[in-house]
């Protein structure tokens, strides 16, 4: 593939040529053979559906559905299933070579895969949702597969995604195969732990990092973007820890209090108000762009991708980035927050939590013995403390920003994974 195929739309960067970017990087500073460079710079499969709905009001709509498959060098693919009106192949291909790097760098036996539709979920009803995603999923019955490609939630889908498919799935097989897809509801073969896991990584990642920069919890503030399953839990989490959270937001609105803001008020508030923030009085509104150069130690960005970039990127004051979010920081944002000695604990590094519990719930599902939640939360700690320090270790070895670290701790598995298995 060349990387003509990848353009983004006029005025977006492409997603996918943003991963290269740093890919190549990485790449050069570990001297990374260009072969292996080039099995990784092209997804090993794509597929593309369309789907027919009939929605509501009896009119038939066609959605656009997306699975890539980055890398199976490791295992087999892993990664969620996003809908939102953005999902391209572009995007698709950027967040499947994401899930590669990321589950290397957290030491999971897979490779990497994204699915996505293009859809607005929060304009469509429970019934249109239920039966586009168990079409996407009768489209997807040859990608799927528990030790083949194990897809997830992702911005957009839940627990509640995740049963259908895997209903879905079990009726075309004829059996029951709870490990085909992770992030299901408890009850049917879900694991405890894994909703609150990618925020669990995030706080896991915040304290590893802020222990390497000398800095006490208890005296640290930080602004978390984003209060959905990854920026609620993370928030959440951090301000158990001690860590003061004096800013939040989400797509309808944002908060700054310096004295702090009450998160688990701010939680209740959500979950009484169509899960958004509007109208949250724990704190004073501020304008959507303010609050990530508003004053804090820790920003974690943990909504949308692209978020950072060359215009703000310059007026962030947090010592600290965890990024919650998948690609929350553009390439021309990187330099200028190295250049300000921002720490920046990377996307694949600092979401990978929720991964690893995908990983975990799978392992049970396999086994069908299930883990507590305190074994589980356990073992996630374990593992991203294992994660954070081999990234933190590359970055000294290679004099290098944490991002392009984690590149290289991803690349020197992946690399082993390429040539073991003989692509040559
Ligand atoms: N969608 C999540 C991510 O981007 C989780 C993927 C998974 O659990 O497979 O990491």
């Amino acid at each position: 593939m060349s990387t003509s195929t990848v353009k983004a739309d006029a005025g977006h960067q492409s997603m996918f040529e943003a991963v290269l970017a740093r890919l190549d990087v990485a790449a050069k500073i570990m001297n990374l053979s260009e072969e292996v460079a080039q099995v990784l710079r092209s997804p090993s499969k794509e597929v593309k559906v369309s789907l027919p709905i009939t929605m509501d009001d009896g009119k038939i709509r066609v959605f656009e559905g997306y699975r890539t498959i980055h890398s199976t060098h490791l295992g087999p693919s892993k990664g969620g299933i996003r809908y939102a009106m953005d999902v391209n192949s572009d995007e698709v291909m950027a967040l499947a070579a994401w899930m590669s790097f990321k589950c290397a760098v957290a030491n999971l036996p897979y490779g990497g895969a994204k699915g996505g539709i293009k859809c607005d979920p929060r304009s469509m009803s429970v019934g249109e949702l239920e039966r586009l995603t168990r079409s996407y999923a009768k489209s997807m019955k040859d990608v799927f597969g528990v030790n083949k490609d194990i897809p997830a939630p992702d911005m957009g889908t839940s627990g509640r995604e995740m049963a259908w498919i895997v209903d879905e799935f079990n009726k075309i097989i004829g059996e029951d195969s709870p490990g085909v897809i992770t992030g299901k509801p408890v009850s049917i073969g879900g694991s405890l732990g894994r909703d609150a896991a990618t925020g669990r990584g995030v706080m896991v990642n915040t304290l590893a990092a802020l222990k390497k920069m000398g800095l006490n919890k208890n005296e640290v503030t930080a602004i978390v973007q984003g209060f959905g399953n990854v920026g609620s839990h993370a928030a959440r989490l951090l301000s158990e820890q001690g860590i003061k959270i004096v800013g939040i937001g989400d797509h309808t609105a944002s908060f700054y209090n310096e004295k702090g803001i009450d998160i688990s008020a701010a939680i209740d508030f959500a979950a009484k108000n169509n899960r958004v923030l509007k109208g949250f009085k724990g704190a004073t509104e501020i304008q959507a762009d303010q609050l990530l150069i508003s004053k804090c130690d820790v920003l974690v960005p943990a909504a949308l991708q692209n978020v950072i970039n060359e215009e703000n990127a310059p007026k962030i004051q947090a010592k600290l980035i965890v990024e919650g979010a998948n690609g929350p920081t553009t390439p021309e944002a990187d330099p200028i927050i190295n250049e300000k000695k921002i720490v920046c604990v990377p996307d694949i590094l600092a979401n990978s939590g929720g991964v690893t519990v995908s990983y975990f719930e799978w392992v049970q599902n396999k086994a069908g013995y299930y883990w507590t939640e305190d074994e589980v939360n356990t073992k996630h700690d374990i593992k991203m403390d294992i994660a954070f320090e081999s990234v933190w270790n590359n970055s000294i070895q290679f004099k290098t920003s944490m991002r392009i670290a984690a590149y290289i701790t991803a690349l020197q598995k992946l690399e082993q994974g390429v040539k073991l298995k003989g692509a040559f």
